[in-house]
């Protein structure tokens, strides 16, 4: 039998099962290619099933056919212009909401679709019950259940595409979106415009274009011009009129109000076919949403919680602190007493455990912060707090969906830019690697600690919450900076999942809690444990130092005068003289090692750098910390550990003594806060900004941070001091 060729195109949502589906439709008969002009796979294979030739196609997996991505485009093209003859759109029926977007899509683009509601064994399982007789007849629609990973339906589902593509049925107008009246006014009228200047054999559908020119889609635009040559330009200055006067009408883009009303339409779908046993807990999950994403309380909720974590990160990790704290002394001393005073002793007590354990007290603080974001991500606000942000994020020409690795870098920056491959546009994504830096890591975190502990100590938190909130601001500054200067383009509207809420379990916090937290350790043992001894031996070396004054003489000199003194003394006043003396000779001591230090390698190098940072506020041991904080922000803390403490052990009291002692005030304490959270991102970040975005943006980002933190640094210290003058 001569029979005709059948074109079947496979469309769905990425993860939908496409690919299985056509795997098993096609066996081995598969041609692999890629899409003309693009590094997107094309798949195609021939079968011959009841009696007619099949050719099958597997499209790029899109969840809407908006051209904003490679994949929708091409999707959207074999369907446009090569006109399958039936395509079939494999819908997760566990994900029904999502998947039907694009199937609208579909329908509007007036092509013949069915429907392949693909997982249902899932949907079965997670309590969704869907009518498929009532979503094909409401929608016009054929409708096939399938489960793809067993090959059942697959039969059934390739039948049917059959038959509806030899069958003469259309689709019925009526059953397509509804737009509200405004904006089916404003369709008719660009449709009828655009009828007055086309011929019979216009490729599209008439009421299509209509939307799509009033939704200002660049591709159809161009598209409109070579069919119509010099009369497409009335259709396209009516479609522009009519956008900006329902621009104005609503005070949003025709687009978005067209997205919005296509949801509402979908929303009254499902209301119609599903019934599930966890309704209950998606109207709570709405209820809850009234309040949370409310317009007026949703923003002033998000910044407590975010505020009520830094405090909870600080208060409650106060305690725990102190006992690791106790317990690295305790170490100390007891390596103190063990070993017999040289130079491994040194490098033990001065390297090694003060350098790690100045850090590592932190990891309390560091566990707790973790734990408040993995609450976020397990309960489902997350996505609400990206939500919250969308329309300031809009203000840089993002959308919320930029705010979620953002969000993440708070933890830590690397997985927070990796994150941000999930954004469709390579713009979005390299404004967004760009800007996540500034959101202040865990790392910054014990830098803040000390410094606003130390000099700020009453309102240690809400400093801290506010330098958070300080990266945040400047983050979505400069992103607009960039994307009016370096990224200009337009941001593509997306669809933002609002999951139920659910209660977090105990459990996957934990281990969500702790993978994180592992990173942090590893670090601690790698990078900051190697900081440390490189720290430690340009700090105490050379070891032959020309000192100011001969400390042991003046050492000999006291204990002699007092010595004199005491024997003396009457035995009341002899413990105190007692007293006077180890104070001096301790006094000497810190001396000694504040000279030593300085005249060490490292303080060379302080001395050397101080000129650029003096105008920060930071005397030569800021700067050093400063400088080896690009290895790791944690080592800011670390060096400042060796440089400062005085009697050389890891205390954050003997810190924080020690830098009271050290002529630092506050408002130096707030520059060096402020430029820590600013400058170039560590290492391994610069790593993966090279890695995702290429050299010339690392570089960039090198360059821009650091100098915008020296700015903000310069205005704080010097406008500070000009204000307290
Ligand atoms: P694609 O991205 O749409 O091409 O999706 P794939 O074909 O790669 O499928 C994604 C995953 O879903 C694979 O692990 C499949 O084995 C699985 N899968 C496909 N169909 C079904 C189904 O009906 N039920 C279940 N439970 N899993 C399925
Ligand atoms: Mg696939």
């Amino acid at each position: 039998m001569d029979s005709r060729q059948i074109r079947i195109a496979l469309t769905g949502n990425p993860n939908s099962g496409k690919t299985t589906i056509f795997n098993h439709l096609t066996g081995t008969r598969q041609k692999v290619g890629n899409w003309p002009g693009v590094t997107v796979e094309k798949k195609e294979g021939d079968i011959e099933k009841f009696g007619c030739q099949l050719k099958i196609v597997d499209l790029p997996g899109t969840y809407s056919l908006t051209p904003f991505s490679i994949e929708e485009i091409v999707a959207r093209d074999y369907i446009l212009e090569d006109r399958p003859d039936v395509v079939i759109d494999i819908i997760d029926a566990s994900n029904l909401e999502r998947s039907l977007y694009l199937a609208n899509q579909l329908r509007e683009l007036d092509c013949k679709v069915i429907f392949a509601l693909n997982m249902a064994d899932l949907a079965r399982s997670r309590g969704y019950k869907i009518d498929g007789e009532k979503l094909s007849e409401l929608l016009g629609v054929p409708v096939v259940f399938t489960v793809g990973n067993k090959k059942e339906g697959l039969d059934e589902l390739l039948k049917t595409a059959v038959e509806y593509a030899e069958s003469g049925t259309g689709i019925p107008e009526s059953r397509k979106v509804r737009y509200s009246k405004d904006i089916e006014k404003a369709i008719s009228e660009v449709r009828e415009e655009l009828e007055s200047r086309i011929g019979p054999d216009f490729p599209y559908n008439r009421r299509w274009t209509a939307v799509k020119l009033l939704e200002d889609d660049t591709i159809i635009k161009q598209r409109l011009e070579k069919l119509l040559g010099t009369d497409s330009a009335q259709v396209l200055e009516k479609a522009q009129q009519l956008r900006d006067k329902l621009a104005d009408l609503f005070h949003e883009e025709p687009e978005i109000v067209m997205t919005d009303e296509r949801y509402g339409f979908i929303a009254g779908i499902l209301k119609e076919v599903v019934t599930t046993s966890s309704r209950r807990r998606v109207d709570i999950s709405r209820n809850i949403d009234l309040v949370l994403t409310n317009r007026f309380l949703g923003f002033p909720i998000f910044i407590f919680f975010i505020w009520a974590m830094f405090q909870i990160t600080f208060t409650v990790g106060a305690y725990p602190m102190a006992w690791l704290d106790a317990g690295i002394s305790a170490l100390s001393s007891g390596v103190d007493a063990l070993l017999p005073p040289g130079v491994f002793e040194s490098f033990l007590l001065e390297g090694v455990i003060a350098g790690v354990g100045s850090v590592i007290i932190f990891l309390p603080n560091i566990v707790l912060l973790f734990f408040c974001i993995a609450l976020f991500e397990d309960t489902g606000y997350m996505a609400r707090a990206a939500f919250l942000m969308d329309r300031i994020m809009h203000l840089i020409g993002l959308h919320g969906k930029s705010f979620i690795p953002m969000l993440m870098g708070f933890g830590c920056n690397v997985p927070a830019i990796m994150a941000t491959r999930a954004l469709e546009s390579r713009k979005d994504r390299i404004l967004t690697v760009l800007i996540t830096p500034f959101m202040s890591c865990s790392a910054r975190l014990p830098v803040y600690i000390v410094l606003a502990g130390t000099f700020f100590a009453a309102y240690a938190g809400t400093v801290i919450f506010l330098l958070y909130l300080s990266g945040v601001v400047v983050a979505i500054v400069t992103g607009r900076l960039f994307r009016v200067i370096l990224l200009k383009g337009e941001d593509a509207p997306f669809v933002m999942e609002l999951p139920p809420y659910r209660l977090p379990m105990l459990k996957s916090l934990l281990i969500h809690m702790w993978d994180r937290s592992k990173m942090f350790l590893k670090k601690m043992g790698g990078v900051i444990l190697v900081g440390s001894i490189i720290i430690w031996v340009l700090s105490a070396y050379p070891k032959a130092i020309d000192y100011s004054v001969d400390y042991g003489a003046r050492m000999d000199q006291v204990h002699a005068e007092y010595a004199e003194k005491i024997a003396s003394a009457p035995a009341a006043e002899a413990r105190k003289l007692e007293e006077e003396r180890t104070a001096r000779i301790a006094d000497l001591r810190r001396a000694k090692r504040i000279e030593h230090a300085e005249k060490s390698y490292l303080g060379r190098i302080g001395r050397f750098v101080s000129p650029v940072f003096e105008p920060i506020g930071m005397d030569w041991r800021g700067s050093v910390a400063i400088l080896t904080g690009f290895v790791a922000k944690e080592v800011v803390v670390s060096t400042m550990g060796v440089l400062y403490a005085a009697e050389g052990d890891a205390e954050s009291d003997a810190l924080h003594r020690a830098l009271r002692n050290s002529g630092m005030t506050s408002l130096a304490a707030l520059s060096m806060m402020v430029f820590v959270l600013l400058y170039l991102p560590c290492l391994a970040t610069v790593a993966v900004i090279n890695r995702e975005t290429g050299t010339r943006w690392m570089i960039l980002s090198v360059v821009y941070t650091t100098a915008i933190a020296w700015l903000a640094a310069f205005f704080i210290y010097q406008g500070g001091r000009l204000l307290m003058a």
